[in-house]
């Protein structure tokens, strides 16, 4: 039957997204890779990671819809036909979820908890005096869908927060900075960094040495964006200096973090599995069929990612 969606991944539970999308839209044709049947009947595809040379295969196909919000492994797939428009999820549960974990990393940075955690380990009490929240200023190194919700909610909580991004953008009662010209001034207010960028040919290592020695010194860093956006290498070395003094880290350059990596072992870092958020199925199946009817009735698809500028 002409009009199927193709689910392919090996992380998400198909028969959730299924149930999720045949709610929305109940004569919905739904193949669960790698059982395609008929590679003609399928209109859209649903992905996260498909086996290179799958999404090709598909001679009808109309849409790909990447499962989450980071588009970079589809982009990274050159086997897919550059006609055919890539949408990504990103809904405002998954929004208010990493804005939620980033207030979690904010929060434990600012009390201070990993070396209440060793303390407790070594049967040590030791009392360190608490700042006020206005007085640790937090910066969030892209403020689109993800990094504009955690930007509002840190905020909320009495954070003076500012956000950076690569065009002007405005979010009440968040400073925002834009551009490589105003990164160094961005950093330099920052106490407890969190980036939350896309993986891009101009994100690549974007959070290197140089950037790092910017900020002041003990500044904390968080990272729920993508593993790449920072050189781990520089990262690392920063650790042990002490110019960065802690990092919460749920990416990383390699996924799952090897069991041999330095980072597993450092008591100033918190390793945590790529948790920050995730396309929930009964609240993202809404914007997936939502673009189903967008694309049989030739109106506007929503959520459409700019290939050429990588997100
Ligand atoms: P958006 O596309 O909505 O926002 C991206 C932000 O990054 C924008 O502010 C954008 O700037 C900024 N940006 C992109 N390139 C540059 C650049 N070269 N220089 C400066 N700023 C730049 O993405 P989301 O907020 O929805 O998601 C962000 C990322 O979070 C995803 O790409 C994904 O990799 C990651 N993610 C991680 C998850 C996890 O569980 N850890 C879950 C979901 C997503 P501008 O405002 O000008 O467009």
């Amino acid at each position: 039957m002409a009009g199927a969606l193709l689910f392919s991944s090996r992380l998400d539970d198909p028969v959730a997204w299924s149930k999720a999308l045949k709610t929305e839209m109940p004569e919905l044709d739904v193949r669960i890779s790698p059982d395609l049947g008929n590679l003609a009947d399928i209109e859209t595809a649903l992905v996260w990671k498909a086996p290179p040379g799958e999404l090709a295969s598909l001679p009808n196909l109309k849409l790909i819809t990447n499962l989450g919000a980071g588009v970079d492994p589809i982009l990274a797939d050159a086997t897919i036909p550059a006609h055919i428009p890539v949408a990504r999820l990103g809904d405002e549960v998954m929004a208010q979820m990493m804005a939620q974990f980033v207030t979690l990393a904010v929060l434990r940075h600012y009390r201070g908890i990993a070396r209440y955690e060793k303390q407790q380990r070594e049967h040590r009490w030791e009392y360190v005096l608490p700042r006020a929240s206005y007085e640790v200023p937090v910066g969030i190194m892209g403020i689109g869908m993800l990094g504009g919700a955690a930007a509002r909610m840190v905020s909320s909580i009495g954070f003076p927060v500012a956000g950076w991004g690569r065009s002007s953008r405005t979010i009440d009662g968040v400073e925002t900075f834009h551009g490589p010209g105003e990164l160094a001034p961005f950093l330099a207010r920052t106490e407890i960094l969190v980036c939350l960028l896309p993986l891009t040919r101009e994100t690549r290592h974007i959070v290197n040495r140089d950037v790092l020695y910017q900020l002041p010194r003990g500044a904390k860093l968080v990272n729920c964006g993508r593993g790449g956006t920072v050189d781990e290498a520089a990262l690392l070395a920063a650790l042990e200096d002490g110019q960065i003094a802690e990092a919460t880290l749920d990416v990383f350059e390699t996924e799952p973090l090897p069991p041999t990596h330095p980072f597993w072992g450092m008591d100033q870092v918190l390793v945590v599995p790529h948790i920050g958020s995730i396309a929930v199925p009964e609240i993202a199946a809404r914007d997936v069929v939502e673009n189903i009817r967008r694309l049989r009735t030739g109106q506007p698809l929503l959520n459409i990612v700019d290939r050429a500028r990588g997100y």
